[in-house]
């Protein structure tokens, strides 16, 4: 997976790939998926949520540019796998997952890796987590209408998040950089995510305007 489907696609940073080299994916998927645990697309992972195809994993991953010591901000637990690499590759995670049960099944695995540097949060985190902010680096792992402000808001003085942001069946993946204050936006190619539902992502208003 690592060969063919990351390295081969252009992604270079050495700690993304060592740490995409010592998790198991598999262990992230229900075992009747598990054979497919390593192929090149997203997976369902109940819930009606799926685990983002390791590529783009990959992409985001790299785009934060993560040295060992920050504290990032993950939207979007899922399955865990985004969550076990951002272990590896920060100093502190902080995750959160609108749906109670795949927050406690991503604990569980996390745990039995020993992620002990992971705190999961169960609620809408399209308002962030300003008990943590500011955070050195900000993941969404699903689709927002736009980039909601309280993230800009929690990001650090220099610091970065990427993030899908578009319509309901396909978005751009955008990267926001933070240098001492300043905003800088970089489109970094088209992907498609489930929903960011919640207060400042799809709320109950703008579904209602999309119906
Ligand atoms: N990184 C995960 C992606 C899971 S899919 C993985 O690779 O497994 C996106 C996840 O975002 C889903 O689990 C969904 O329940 C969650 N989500 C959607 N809206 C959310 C919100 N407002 N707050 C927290 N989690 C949210």
């Amino acid at each position: 997976m690592v060969d063919t489907q990351i390295i081969s696609r252009g992604v270079e940073d050495k700690r993304v790939i060592d740490a995409m080299l010592q998790v198991q994916r598999h262990l992230f998927i229900e075992e009747a998926l598990r054979e497919q645990a390593y192929n090149d697309y997203p997976l369902p992972i109940g819930e009606g949520q799926t685990i983002s195809q390791p590529y783009i994993v990959a992409l985001m991953t790299e785009a934060l540019e993560l040295k060992g010591n920050e504290k990032v901000l993950e939207i979007g637990t899922g399955s865990g796998y985004q969550t076990a690499l951002l272990s590896l590759l920060a100093e502190k995670v902080c995750s959160i997952e609108r749906v109670p049960v795949l927050a406690a099944r991503a604990r569980k695995v996390l745990d039995d890796l020993h992620c002990s540097n992971v705190v999961i949060k169960i609620g809408d985190g399209t308002y962030g987590c300003s008990e943590e902010a500011p955070f050195d680096s900000i993941i969404v792992t699903a689709a927002s209408p736009d980039i909601p402000e309280v993230y800009i808001e929690q990001m650090a003085g220099c610091s970065n998040m990427v993030i899908p942001v578009g319509g309901e069946y396909e978005q751009t993946l955008i990267k926001v950089s933070k240098m001492n204050g300043d905003i800088k936006k970089e489109v970094m190619g088209g992907c498609r995510f489930v929903k960011l539902i919640g207060k400042h992502g799809w709320s109950a208003e703008r579904n209602g305007q999309l119906n």
